[in-house]
């Protein structure tokens, strides 16, 4: 069954308005975009999107209580809240680097990276 899906591309400021005719899987057209990224990003947007994953973990012994983490590369929307669950019972003791591995998730082995310095109480 033919389906028609709206997005507004945020791959650059400019927001240009999506649209992407899919059945099942199968991308059909994608009008709306004004480059090749906006392509790219409206087909993947609209079979398989996917997200950075920012947010904290605790940090033990350290001159602050959490660090700011992101996951290296996008990960699936789907999957979003499994691995904020598993990240936000993970632990680092400081000092933190910044782009330290802080842990890698599960089933897909993604790493999961400071994105900043903690230092040592
Ligand atoms: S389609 Fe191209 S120009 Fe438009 S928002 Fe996306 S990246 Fe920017």
């Amino acid at each position: 069954m033919k389906e028609i899906k709206n997005f507004i591309c945020i791959t650059c400021p400019m927001g240009c308005p999506l649209t992407v005719e899919v059945e099942g899987e199968e991308i059909l057209s994608v009008s709306g975009n004004s480059c090749a990224r906006g392509l790219e990003y409206a087909k993947n947007e609209a079979v398989n999107p996917k997200r950075m994953l920012t947010t904290t973990v605790r940090v033990l012994g350290g001159d602050q209580p959490l660090v700011p983490v992101r996951t290296q590369v996008a990960v699936p929307k789907d999957k979003m809240m499994e691995y904020m669950g598993f990240i936000n019972v993970q632990r680092v003791q400081a000092p933190v680097a910044r782009d330290q591995e802080i842990c890698v998730l599960p089933d897909c082995g993604i790493s999961v990276i400071a994105t900043s310095g903690v230092e040592a109480k």
